[in-house]
């Protein structure tokens, strides 16, 4: 088999870089290595109301599971309820949402493969030669550019030996349950909460339609199942689902939390990474759906104006680092906000703590998270 581009995962960062090649007539293949795209979910599935306006995509009721209007922060007997615009979101169902992308990807003449686990590479001359297991049976895909949208393992961007292994420092371990609920308390919010067990992290609870997704996501150095078994007996579960927690699916997975890897690591002669593999995930909530289709946008485009003209090399790709720091990205671009809240993340731990008074978080969340 042959293509111009292959993209190697069918993730919102996958579907949006095949999407923009395909809409550009860029000769496109989308591997996934799961049969069903979407399903298993590890994801909270919540996502900031700007996601829409940042990507092009419309809202479409099959995946919109509840619209939220703003975010609630717990720590010990401290509320503080965040709203204004930049606070409203949804929760989405992530399994359409995730096929909804895939399908907008194939109407637009994107050649998708499910069940099409992409397993090595060797780099020709012209290209690369990709080994994958289509159903199990071995077979090799010819290929001008290849993209690594393969989520946090980035086996895609290692095989280049372009990325490299995630230190402790660089990603946050999560887990988390989804329990069906009909009668949430504030059922139109996002729930945060920050505690001392749940080290550089925190504990979520976001409403669905008749279910709740109830998570930790923390330190790779600490017990997540441990943090998660206290998260469901706190007293803000308690008071926001109920005691009696009837636990439907249980779900794992690490995001990486450091902001965006240098481009070195995402871009090389015909390779370019994106998404969680590039570490394009706001590193504060570990919000990475927004980011990581923007990253596949402007992976995109820069590989179709590489095709046009004929030249895939590294200072060419690297048009798609520069690009996509300055797209648009919730109330700025995606540089300038990631380098913001990798500095408001490391004041957010500092208050949120017992080494500050209620005063001072009271004041650092007026001046910091009311109005970011
Ligand atoms: C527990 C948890 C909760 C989260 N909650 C939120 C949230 O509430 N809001 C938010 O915005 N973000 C959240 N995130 C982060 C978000 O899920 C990711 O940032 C987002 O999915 C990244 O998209 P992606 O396309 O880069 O990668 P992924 O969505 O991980 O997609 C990668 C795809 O590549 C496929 N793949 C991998 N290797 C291969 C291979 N060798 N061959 C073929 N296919 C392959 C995988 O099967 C997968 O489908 C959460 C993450 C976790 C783990």
């Amino acid at each position: 088999m042959r293509c111009d581009v292959l993209v190697v995962g069918a993730g919102p960062s996958g579907s949006m870089t095949a999407k923009i090649l395909a809409e550009e007539g860029v000769d496109v293949i989308l591997i996934e290595q799961k049969k069903e795209i979407g399903y298993p979910v590890q994801c909270a599935e919540g996502v900031n109301k700007f996601l829409f306006r940042d990507t092009g995509i419309k809202k479409d009721p099959s995946f919109i599971e509840q619209r939220i209007d703003g975010t609630v922060i717990y720590f010990h007997n401290e509320e503080y309820v965040l709203t204004g615009e930049q606070w409203k979101g949804y929760t989405l169902d992530r399994r359409r949402f995730d096929k909804f992308l895939a399908e907008n990807a194939q109407h637009a003449g994107a050649k998708i493969l499910t069940s099409a686990r992409a397993i090595g590479l060797k780099k020709r001359e012209s290209g690369w030669i990709v080994k994958i297991k289509l159903s199990g049976k071995p077979m090799e895909i010819e290929t001008k550019i290849i993209v690594g949208a393969d989520g946090f393992r980035k086996s895609v961007g290692k095989w280049a030996g372009l990325a490299k292994e995630w230190r402790t420092d660089e990603y946050s371990k999560c887990l988390q349950y989804t329990v069906p609920c009909q009668d949430m308390q504030e059922k139109n919010k996002f729930h945060i909460v920050f505690d001392e067990n749940f080290p550089s992290g925190y504990g979520w609870i976001f409403p669905k339609r008749c279910k709740v997704n109830i998570g930790v996501g923390v330190s790779p150095k600490s017990n997540v199942k441990k943090a998660l078994q206290y998260f469901l007996k706190h007293p803000i579960t308690k008071q926001l689902v109920g005691d009696n927690v009837v636990i439907n699916e249980i779900r794992g997975g690490k995001i990486p939390t450091c902001g965006p890897k240098s481009k070195d690591e995402v871009v090389g002669d015909g390779i370019i990474i994106v998404g969680d593999a590039a570490g394009m995930v706001e590193p504060v909530t570990g919000e990475g759906i927004a980011p990581s289709m923007i990253s596949g946008i402007s992976a995109g485009e820069t590989i179709a104006e590489a095709i046009e003209r004929k030249s895939w090399s590294k200072s060419m790709l690297s048009i798609y680092y520069k690009n996509c720091m300055r797209k648009r990205y919730i109330g700025s671009t995606v540089g300038e906000s990631m380098g913001y809240f990798l500095e408001l993340k490391r004041k957010i731990y500092d208050v949120f703590s017992e080494k500050s008074t209620p005063e001072e978080r009271k004041k650092f969340v007026i001046e910091n998270l009311m109005s970011f």
